[in-house]
């Protein structure tokens, strides 16, 4: 059990309001609410809130119910994930009991988040500002809560220690692995190699497959889900160039593109490094390594997940990791084997 410092040192109860009072006193008289952004506000939470981390959902069900709000969990929460409403004094966060703990934790914090948004609106006394469009407290909302999750000082530090193993943190940080796969480029977009003084070069693509609908038969396609770049690499990359990227080794009769790759892969369950090999983007060429990660649905021959990881060879940062972990090493012509 984790033991939560739930009052301040002036015996103030730690909830929402005073939280919310807590971020006016911070602005002092600059407060604007419109200026407000969603990673600020996320970094004030988790200091005022004195989270331990890895964040489980008694800490945020304490919160809430300091804050007087209630939690109710229904079987059907229809076409959301979740959503909060206000009666009287009271305020209820709904959330989907289908949801695995991640998402819940993820919707509490959504849900936490417009709760907040709503009364500092209010609070504002200097400008005369209106709701947000929709739209974008929904991308602050969610926002929010993977900062909230997953602080990028907490992923540097877990980084610093166990290396660049994204399957690893998103067990410790209990989130998804598209959030953990963007959070971790994100803090590695940011740091430097500390001999080289590099940036850290690494392109993360995650493919998975949709959930089956009643009644289909065939198995959906793994697909993208996200994809980031960090620094260092000499092109850019847009979603639609992804798949001009091509895989060259001169032991492999065909230039490889990446969802030939994936194909080759989805319905492995080995984790593997393909080092040492060419990769070519239009007229730039340069030597990667290759990280290909895989999530299994218990006893289900088909891959559910594919997380390839691609690095200079230059750096690199897979071999510790794959030594670690036991990955099997191979060359790209392995792929060729596997009969695309
Ligand atoms: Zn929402």
């Amino acid at each position: 059990m984790i033991i939560m410092q739930n009052s301040s040192q002036n015996g103030e109860t730690k909830n929402i309001d005073n939280f919310c009072n807590y971020v006016l006193t911070a602005y002092k008289d600059k407060f604007s609410y419109s200026c407000l952004d969603a990673d600020n506000i996320a970094q004030q939470f988790v200091k005022y809130f004195s989270f331990q981390y890895p964040l489980n959902f008694q800490q945020l069900e304490t919160i809430c119910f300091a804050s007087n709000i209630e939690i109710e969990t229904i079987s059907n929460t229809g076409a959301s994930r979740g959503y909060n409403f206000t009666y009287g004094n009271e305020i209820k966060i709904v959330l989907n009991g289908k949801d695995a703990p991640c998402g819940k934790k993820h919707t509490i914090l959504h849900e936490i988040y417009e709760i907040i948004d709503y009364k500092l609106r209010i609070l504002d006394f200097n400008t005369t500002t209106t709701t947000r469009k929709k739209k974008i407290s929904e991308a602050n909302a969610d926002q929010f809560a993977a900062s909230v999750c997953m602080p990028d000082d907490v992923v540097f530090d877990w980084i610093s220690i166990n290396g660049f193993d994204v399957f690893g943190l998103r067990e410790y940080f209990d989130c998804s692995y598209a959030a953990t796969v963007l959070k971790f480029n994100d803090v590695v977009y940011h740091c430097t190699d500390r001999n080289t003084q590099q940036p850290i070069s690494i392109i993360s693509l995650l493919y998975e497959r949709p959930y089956w609908r009643k009644g289909r038969k065939k198995t959906p396609k793994l697909t993208l889900k996200c994809y980031k770049k960090s620094k260092g690499f000499p092109f850019g990359l847009a979603k639609k160039g992804i798949s001009k990227i091509v895989f060259y080794s001169p032991r492999v009769k065909k230039d490889l593109k990446i969802n030939e790759i994936i194909k080759a892969f989805s319905n492995t369950k080995t984790h593997r490094l393909v080092k040492n090999f060419t990769l070519k983007y239009y007229d730039i060429s340069m030597k990667v390594d290759m990280i290909i990660r895989t999530v299994n649905w218990l006893g289900y021959e088909h891959t559910a997940k594919i997380l390839v990881h691609v690095a200079p060879s230059s750096n690199p940062y897979f071999h510790d990791l794959a030594e670690k972990r036991g990955f099997l090493v191979q060359d790209l012509e392995i792929i060729e084997d596997a009969k695309l």
